[in-house]
């Protein structure tokens, strides 16, 4: 399908030229029809997927089409979001898209004073963007007016359930016009988030895509066994390869990521934390850094890199494994971003092998496993005989639940289908790879390993 075929007019197809897209992604193709038609949406997808456009692209035609009456810009769109990062995201998306369209967008959050965000408010806005919390404040304040509003969109909902927003999100909802087009989006779908849907969508089209099928299967994977205390030594050594260029490194807590940030510093890598603790200047600080390549590595907590959509990024370096197996896809799914292809190395301490598993399970493939490394932990697991590697290779995943902590994704088998339909060009791309293709990807073998010889798999 092309871009020409969803029905956009010429403005959004030049935008849309502009920023290089050539085809629209599985959501694009799925939702813009009905976006476009004024339906209702319900959307599991998450940040990769190209959803942004599915539903800004949409939005900013029917906006043009009405125009805005009597040369006053009341706000017509509103765009909730969990964090000032993905907010700030949207709506540079928005601005991306909609260049030609002359209709105005602002972005506001918390963190931050509030002046700029009152003025360009005053100024007039056809589409706001803002994390909850904030908007309720200028709500509050007289200084926002949501009468108008034609269209809500409500982007990651899980993850604003996570930060707690949801309540806010209700009361936000309380003050929009009932008369209006709502979308909701989520990468996973948990009993609040569908309660939530089911309260606030009416007859809406539900659309599913399978990013982590994809991304998976872009993504070149390995994982080092390595004992927690030795964490930061192998890291340091992964660093010292040049090729690894562009370094997003996953830890699970906001000290952790700091730590990492000390410990590289000491050993002067350019290296930066970014999490929820930081001000929001540090943080939009470290992300341009990161962006410009001042700084080689950003460390992240999850819900502070969900937003992050840096290009080129090599390498995503989970320090700690997650023990939700899907923040795993969400987590290597930064890099690689639009078909290009990225490196995803996970440091496994024992205690962590269970979130393997499920991680495994989940993507339906076994991560290779790195040997010659010489921070290799002396808990291993022993290398099982070829044929059970194959055969383990190839057996299907289990139903149900992952792991205990894990929340339901949104009809993951449905997902999955049609995550091998819309995927089957890739599929059919990477079974052509050779099956040691994750082998040769791994950065660095032991130095005292010939390196002409790829890790060997121990399993
Ligand atoms: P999103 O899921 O909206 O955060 O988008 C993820 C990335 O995909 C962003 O960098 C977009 O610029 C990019 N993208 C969105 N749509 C397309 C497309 N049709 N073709 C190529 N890249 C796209």
């Amino acid at each position: 399908m092309r871009f020409e075929d969803l029905k956009l007019n010429h403005n959004l197809l030049n935008a849309v030229r502009t920023e290089g897209y050539t085809q629209p992604t599985p959501i694009q193709e799925q939702a813009i029809p009905h976006v476009l038609a004024g339906k209702d949406l319900l959307g599991c997808a998450q940040t990769g997927t190209g959803k942004t456009a599915a539903f800004a692209l949409p939005l900013l035609q029917r906006l043009a089409a009405s125009g805005n009456g009597n040369g006053r810009r009341p706000i017509r769109t509103l765009v909730l979001a969990p964090t000032r990062e993905l907010a700030n995201q949207i709506g540079e998306s928005f601005r991306a898209y909609g260049r030609h369209t002359g209709l105005k967008v602002a972005v506001i959050y918390g963190g931050v004073g509030q002046n700029p965000q009152v003025q360009a408010l005053k100024r007039g806005v056809d589409i706001l963007v803002a994390t909850p919390g904030r908007l309720l404040d200028l709500i509050g304040q007289g200084h926002v007016h949501l009468e108008h509003a034609e269209a809500l969109v409500l982007d990651e909902a899980d993850r604003m359930l996570d930060m707690g927003f949801i309540h806010d999100v209700r009361r936000v909802v309380k003050v929009l016009p009932k008369q209006r087009q709502t979308l909701l989006f989520s990468a996973t779908m948990p009993r609040d988030i569908q309660e939530l849907a089911d309260a606030i969508l009416v007859d809406p089209v539900q659309v599913s895509v399978a990013p982590p099928t994809m991304t998976v299967e872009e993504t070149k994977q390995a994982v080092y066994f390595v004992e927690k205390s030795s964490k930061i030594e192998l890291l340091q050594h992964l660093l010292d390869d040049p090729a690894v260029t562009r370094v997003l490194v996953f830890t699970r807590t906001k000290h952790g990521a700091n730590r990492v940030v000390k410990q590289l510093s000491r050993a002067r890598v350019a290296a930066e934390p970014i999490h929820g603790n930081k001000s929001q200047t540090a943080r939009e600080r470290a992300l341009a850094n990161f962006k410009s390549g001042r700084t080689r590595v950003l460390v992240a907590t999850d819900i502070a890199a969900r937003g992050i959509d840096v290009e080129d990024i090599t390498h995503v370096i989970n320090y700690d494994l997650p023990n939700e197996p899907e923040t795993y896809v969400h987590r290597i799914g930064r890099t690689g971003r639009a078909g290009a292809s990225g490196i995803a190395l996970s440091f496994c301490s024992v205690d962590e092998r269970a979130y393997l598993k499920d991680i495994e399970r989940l993507i339906r493939q076994h991560v290779a496993v790195v040997d010659g490394h010489p921070y290799i932990s002396t808990q291993a697991p022993a290398a099982p005989a070829k044929s059970e590697g194959r055969r383990r290779q190839h057996t299907k995943p289990q139903n149900g639940k992952t792991n205990g902590n894990s929340r339901s994704s949104c009809n993951r088998n449905k997902q999955n289908r049609a995550g091998a339909q819309q995927t089957q060009g890739h599929a059919s791309s990477a079974s052509r790879q050779p099956a040691n293709r994750h082998q040769r990807s791994a950065p660095k073998p032991a130095p005292s390993s010939d390196e002409r010889r790829p890790p060997r798999l121990i399993r």
